[in-house]
């Protein structure tokens, strides 16, 4: 059965016009999975935004932009990068009503970031500045190893404890929100990936972009999780 998931996304100015512009390699992962996006443009009004989440079976938070260091009661660091203070709160306001219509989320890159925010958490706001380590993960061509913790939902998802992904971000988790528990390292010990304490309603937040890869065991899923009544895992 094919489904439709609310998908948020990044503003960008392309010769003088802004556009709201989602990297196709979402739409074809998602469409892999038989999900259709529905994009929640950052420009709208938060609390209207949230009347997307009446007709979809899920949410996906994709990657963009830095969140606000204000949103976590941090100073900006000389080296947080773009941020766009409308999606911060369009997103934020669609996490607490996806979470209170108990919707499957799946959060890539800044959605994991975002994710860890909303739920009281703080982020490293430039990890070469901030912890430095033997990786560099804001490398566009770089990969590195995750180990997956046994047993958790994301074990379950990918089938493996052992994965290599891609890495492109600057920034992420510093301190965990309290009701997610943190299931991927890279082996300096950067959190990639996290999900819910209680487990319920299913909830993947990932640090590096699936949707970049062949592999596609994330979204398959999340769109079983979409599929189920109530998003029960
Ligand atoms: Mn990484």
């Amino acid at each position: 059965m094919t489904r439709v998931v609310a998908v948020t996304a990044p503003l960008r100015t392309d010769a003088g016009r802004e556009r709201v512009a989602l990297n196709s390699a979402y739409v074809r992962a998602l469409a892999r999975a038989r999900l259709v996006p529905l994009i929640v443009p950052p420009i709208l009004d938060p609390e209207e935004a949230c009347a997307a989440l009446d007709r979809v079976h899920g949410l996906v938070l994709t990657g963009g932009e830095d969140v606000s260091p204000a949103r976590y009661g941090a100073r900006p660091h000389p080296k947080l990068g773009e941020t766009d203070g409308a999606r911060d709160a369009v997103e934020l306001g669609l996490i607490a009503a996806a979470r209170a219509r108990r919707l499957p989320i799946l959060a890539i890159c800044r959605g994991i970031q975002i994710l860890n925010v909303a739920l009281g958490g703080t982020l490293y706001q430039d990890l070469s500045s901030e912890r430095r380590g033997a990786i560099d993960h804001a490398d566009t061509r770089s990969r590195h190893a995750v180990r997956v913790e046994p047993g958790s939902l994301l074990h379950r998802t990918l089938a493996t404890l052992e994965a290599s992904v891609n890495s492109r971000h600057h920034q992420a988790i510093r301190d965990l929100a309290p009701s997610l528990v943190a299931t991927a390292w890279a082996p300096d010990g950067v959190i990639e990936a996290a999900e819910p304490r209680d487990g319920e309603p299913w909830t993947l937040a990932v640090q590096w972009h699936p949707e970049d890869d062949v592999e596609g065991a994330l979204f398959r899923g999340f769109a079983e999780a979409v599929r189920l009544p109530e998003g029960v895992v």
